[in-house]
């Protein structure tokens, strides 16, 4: 790159950042004002003169993202704040903070043109649940998935009331005790996730059932607000909590109960949440929709590099974003996790979150076998009955809705062709007690399983 357009790019940069900053102060009460909108119109096209060539200049500079204040979200706040959306010209995008997955799920299906957004984060199969109206009252709202933003990150939290009762990674031992507790309490064992038939509900079903527990019959498994989880763990009246970071070190070291276990432990390099976008958008934003990715998928390498992780820490912590102190976000960057009741702590970078690559591959590149394991697992619980009838009409789904393509030619376009996967599939799957998924053969997988609702 010449010098001159090493000044160039570095002018349009810091313009960018600078109207960036000035849509921030005035969202509150005024929205984004026209001049504002111009001067970065005006700066991509000169931007465009250096970098980016007429065939891949985006249709639109414009795009409207959801995130959950979680780790999951870090890539979009760093594309964002690092300037990596605006460097392939996209400098008006909106990274918006949704109060909850059912909220980012309205926003989504209002769009941005009515006041809600285009698309952004999610737990899965919310894009296919969205595509096929099955969580909008029948309403389709067809998505595709175009980029996995991270692996690992959640865990298994347990009141501070079961201390030394054996629940940890492996339950066998403690499946009576769970089991028991109508009798013993007169009331079932209480576990609680953030929304319903994705991940964080699949990762405690599993573990639960991994032990001999039927997640369905031996307790009571629903959706609760994770503030009032937490106050519930507290007053012993929530009894396991199934969680993302930030908050399993806020479970330990506020004294709130142990880590039974983390999903790193119960799954390696498992897939977690996803970068969707409506599908109508992206059919007329190709460009722009591959310029996200490519603004993305450089976020997530600056993520994945250990000596970026304090800047990630301060920026994501930070008031406009996930709004907490940094000593909270900063150890499970470090893949620090203090388990508690006894249990090992975690000393292993590669067991927090990951962006970028792992030790089998690709974290971004959304592999469609993990969107059929999710469909899979959905079917094993008996979820959306009427809708997911067989393994065919899940293919069928997820070919709809995994826009794989689009990141295979992102990344080619950017550069990064050394890390373009070769295979959809990313082969057979190892759970932690011994199970496989084998993505030719997801019977196999589901006849192997000892409980389960199908
Ligand atoms: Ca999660």
């Amino acid at each position: 790159m010449s010098t001159f357009s090493n000044v160039s790019r570095r002018r349009f940069l810091l313009t960018a950042g600078a109207s960036a900053a000035g849509s921030i102060f005035l969202k509150g009460c005024l929205g984004n004002p026209p001049s504002m909108t111009t001067t970065s119109t005006a700066e991509v096209a000169n931007a465009a003169a250096v970098d980016i060539s007429p065939e891949q200049m985006p249709e639109t500079p414009t795009a409207k993202l959801g995130y959950i204040p979680i780790v999951e979200s870090a890539p979009l706040v760093i594309a964002k704040e690092k300037g990596f959306f605006a460097k392939y010209g996209m400098t008006n995008v909106e990274v918006s903070k949704q109060a909850n997955w059912a909220s980012a799920r309205d926003n989504v299906t209002i769009g941005s043109q009515g006041g809600g957004i285009d698309g952004g984060q999610w737990q899965m199969p919310m894009p296919h649940l969205l595509t096929e109206g099955i969580i909008t009252n029948g309403q389709k709202i067809p998505m595709y998935v175009l980029a996995q933003l991270n692996t690992q990150g959640n865990g298994i939290a347990i009141a501070g009331t079961h201390k030394g009762k054996g629940l940890q990674l492996d339950i066998s031992n403690a499946a009576d005790y769970i089991k028991g507790f109508q009798s013993s309490q007169g009331r079932k064992f209480k576990a609680a996730h953030t929304f319903p038939n994705v991940n964080q509900d699949f990762w405690i079903r599993y573990w639960f059932a991994a032990g001999g527990v039927n997640p369905d019959t031996d307790i009571d498994l629903l959706a609760v607000p994770p503030a009032e989880t937490v106050q519930g763990m507290r007053n012993g009246s929530m009894d396991a909590f199934s969680t993302g970071d930030p908050w399993p070190y806020r479970i330990v070291t506020d004294g709130i109960g142990h880590m039974a276990a983390l999903t790193h432990q119960m799954w390696k390099f498992h897939p977690e949440e996803y970068l969707a976008i409506r599908a109508d958008w992206v059919d007329q934003n190709p460009k722009a929709t591959k310029a996200l990715l490519k603004g993305l998928m450089e976020a997530q390498q600056w993520c994945d590099r250990p000596e970026n992780r304090a800047e990630l820490v301060q920026i994501c912590a930070g008031r406009n974003y996930f709004n907490i102190p940094t000593d909270v976000l900063t150890p499970p960057y470090e893949g620090k996790y203090e388990m508690g009741d006894g249990n090992q702590a975690v000393n292993d970078i590669k067991a927090g979150p990951l962006y970028w690559k792992d030790d089998i591959g690709s974290v971004s590149y959304p592999y469609k076998s993990h969107d059929l394991w999710f469909l899979t697992e959905s079917m094993r619980w008996g979820f959306h009955r009427d809708r997911l009838t067989d393994f065919d009409v899940a293919r069928k789904i997820i070919d709809a809705v995994n826009r794989e393509d689009l990141w295979r030619e992102a990344a080619k376009e950017a550069g990064f062709d050394a890390d373009i996967p070769e295979s959809t599939s990313r082969g057979v799957e190892t759970f932690f007690d011994g199970k496989t998924f084998d993505p030719e053969n997801p019977d196999a997988y589901i006849n192997s399983l000892e409980i389960k609702t199908v």
